[in-house]
């Protein structure tokens, strides 16, 4: 190829917006050369890596906004130390037809079992395909709303939970919330009710939530909106958390 042509194909790449193209045109070249690679299947390769660069950095920046606490995903997930958990009720979530659809799903049990891990290997997989995630808890979420309310921000503050496409809401029912609070936290779910998909995880049963919220009516009307369409994973089992300390009790009380 003579230097003219590769220079203006590098300088025609730049301008389209296709950087991997202008930096690995002689790789290109090379490996076409070596494959004895038909055009199409050379057009074929330089599109598709060049989406597959574009995918991963998007996938990294959607990540880095996500404010999501971890990364792990459901291959770090050990469904066998969860027997009575379905691992089929978690992979078909994994599949995301529910954020399509602009469902919600609520991962519930006691503390340690999974359920951030879960909601978060969720989240992971739906950035992966291209969704836009937020992460907060609960209380967070309520505190940055009251502040914003208080200054007259309101809803340009409402906008960061209701923009994303999947919005993570972890700990429900942690704190008791008051009922200025659980307004705010109606409006978001009333506002993304089927127009995007939420995950929650609670350590509450939907029962108790008339409790967390401090008012039957509204608690209703939130659950109302929530679980129209809802995927519920409860999961009951033994803390994660505590695995290791369960074993080493269970080893002294065995030689004891
Ligand atoms: P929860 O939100 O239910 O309180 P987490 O998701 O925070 O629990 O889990 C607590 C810790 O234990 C995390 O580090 C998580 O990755 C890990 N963990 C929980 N369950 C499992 C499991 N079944 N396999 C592997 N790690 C787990
Ligand atoms: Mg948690």
């Amino acid at each position: 190829m003579s230097e003219l042509v590769s220079n203006r194909i590098r300088t025609m790449a730049g301008k389209l917006g296709l950087p991997h193209l202008a930096d690995g045109l002689s790789q290109y070249a090379k490996r076409a050369d070596e494959a004895k690679m038909g055009y199409l299947d050379f057009l074929d390769l330089v599109l598709s890596e060049e989406l597959g660069v574009r995918d991963d950095r998007r996938f990294r920046q959607g990540l880095r906004l996500s404010k999501l606490p971890h990364h792990k995903t459901l291959d770090d997930y050990d469904f066998s130390f969860q027997p009575e958990l379905d691992p089929r009720k978690v992979k078909d979530l994994a599949t995301l037809s529910f954020v399509e659809a602009k469902a919600n799903a609520a991962l519930l049990g006691p503390p340690g079992v999974g359920k951030t891990h879960i909601a978060v290997a969720l989240a992971v997989a739906a950035c992966r395909a291209g969704y836009s995630i937020y992460f907060t808890s609960l209380d967070d979420m309520v505190r940055h709303l009251r502040t914003a309310e208080a200054t007259g921000r309101l809803t340009s503050k409402l906008r960061t939970y209701l923009r994303p496409s999947v919005l993570v809401v972890d700990e429900v029912g942690y704190q008791p919330l008051e009922r200025a609070e659980a307004n705010l936290v109606f409006q978001v779910i009333s506002k993304r009710y089927e127009k995007g998909s939420i995950i929650l995880t609670s350590n509450k049963a939907f029962s108790e939530w008339g409790q967390v919220f401090g008012d039957e009516v509204l608690a209703t009307a939130i659950l109302d909106r929530l679980l129209h369409h809802c995927e519920v994973v409860s999961i009951n089992g033994n803390s994660y958390r505590l695995k290791n300390r369960l074993q080493a009790i269970t080893q002294d009380t065995d030689v004891a």
